[in-house]
């Protein structure tokens, strides 16, 4: 007998009525738009089967009957699929509050419109192991100034949620809330007693953080887009005929690592305080450049004040959230941060001596390299690293990147030798790249 998983059963909220899609949705909900030739629906139901999930509870609104004449009672998709139709619309989470009890006792949960390639299983294992009341998939995206943004904490547990939209002086990172949860069924009870319209974030998740339950962010650089808008339907047919959405274990990128200080933001020497966070010209439009060539794109950082004593994780964490909204007005995002807190000087005063080590990670040392490669699959043959300073170079020369130093104005500076490239700033940089790129592929 094999052993099933704990989370077999799936909600889908399929009520929308999918007014923004316009002409692209052609009279059908969103769960029925095609992506590479079939309904969005089907693709998350395949990839639900796949992941071992037998059950599923569509909650379909005002599209009762055209989704239950598509997936029939799911045995097709190797499911049993029951499709509800709520009388009235109840926002996102009013019909699921009134149905907890045709759910079994942890489920997964995810919108209609969202199109994903997620390893459900990995993510059932997550919630499962935190015991978390609710689990929710979180990543950064390009957008994030009108998404709905977790506040998370070392831990993962979500300490506050923000809705969009945000004031563009708030900066509360990029970790965006992405319609696709765990969801503990009995956490939701004590909010199912209101009835009527209720909204999965402002009423549900909120709630859930406001009476203190277990909260947990599972964040992934897996493939999970909503087609939302016509532009959004677009940009994820595109990714589909590009062969994006596939499952991530079974894929490997290129990637552009970036020193911090001097590379993506003015080095203003110990930068402790985000309001003293200062982009470098051109540094958006560069990176954004290297995304739409296929690059994912990974900061690896020494912050030895963090072992000074003279900043905390914390501290450096909230630098770290303004640079990612700086960027995101920009519409790019990091897929990893990386940090190295040590340092290796013992015998100052006020200093994290748990932290005054001979690390494995501080560049040129190649710990967060191999950390990065290791968590987004990445390829290092086709990948560099970018840096203003010869110990990036070193460290791209001791982990078998390519590398370009920045700040031609150094003349003589230690590691031009190294170097494979020498660029003024980022932005030559991703020309140089780029281009080497594109002549190297004729
Ligand atoms: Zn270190």
């Amino acid at each position: 007998m094999t052993n099933l998983p704990a989370v077999s059963h799936l909600a889908i909220v399929a009520g929308g009525k999918g007014t923004r899609l316009g002409r692209f949705a052609e009279g059908l909900p969103k769960a029925l738009v095609k992506i590479g030739g079939k309904p969005v629906l089907q693709h998350q139901l395949e990839l639900a089967a796949a992941a071992s999930v037998s059950g599923v509870t569509i909650f379909a609104g005002y599209w009762g009957g055209a989704i239950a004449s598509f997936v029939g009672d799911g045995s097709r998709f190797g499911l049993s699929v029951e499709v509800r139709v709520e009388p009235e619309p109840l926002g996102t989470a009013g019909a699921v509050l009134q149905s907890l009890d045709v759910l079994p006792d942890n489920f997964f949960l995810v919108y209609g419109d969202v199109m994903l390639s997620v390893d459900l299983t990995d993510l059932a294992a997550y919630h499962l192991a935190r015991e978390a009341d609710f689990t929710a998939f979180a990543h950064p995206n390009d957008h994030p100034y009108d998404s709905d943004l977790l506040e998370v904490n070392r831990d993962g547990r979500v300490v506050a949620l923000h809705p969009a939209p945000h004031h563009p002086d708030c900066y509360f990172g990029n970790v965006v809330n992405a319609a696709l949860y765990v969801v503990r069924r009995d956490a939701l009870r004590p909010l199912a007693a209101a009835a009527g319209k209720r909204d999965f974030v402002k009423d549900v998740m909120v709630g859930l953080v406001g009476q203190g339950s277990c909260v947990v962010a599972y964040r992934s650089t897996e493939y999970l887009k909503d087609m939302g808008t016509p532009e959004r339907l677009q940009d994820v047919e595109l990714d589909w005929w590009q062969g994006k959405i596939y499952p991530e274990r079974l894929q490997t990128h290129r990637a552009i690592f970036l020193d911090r200080d001097g590379t993506l933001n003015v080095d203003r020497g110990h930068l402790r305080d985000p309001e003293q966070l200062e982009l470098l010209p051109g540094v958006g439009p560069a990176l954004r450049s290297f995304r739409q060539a296929g690059y994912r794109l990974v900061l690896l950082t020494n912050q030895p004040v963090i072992a000074r004593g003279e900043a905390t994780e914390a501290d450096v964490e909230l630098v770290h959230r303004r640079l990612e909204w700086e960027l995101g007005k920009d519409g790019v995002y990091l897929d990893g941060i990386y940090v190295c807190p040590h340092h290796p000087d013992a015998g100052f005063p006020g200093e994290r001596t748990d932290l005054k080590i001979v690390c494995d990670c501080r560049k040129p040392a190649t710990g967060l390299v191999d950390r990065a490669c290791r968590d987004l699959q990445i390829d290092r043959i086709s990948s560099w690293m970018v840096g203003d300073h010869p110990r990036d170079i070193e460290m791209a020369r001791r982990s078998g990147l390519r590398s370009v130093l920045l700040g031609r104005g150094r003349v003589g500076q230690q590691g031009q030798r190294e170097a494979d490239l020498i660029a003024d700033d980022l932005s030559a940089a991703a020309e140089i790249i780029l281009k080497h790129r594109e002549t190297g592929a004729k």
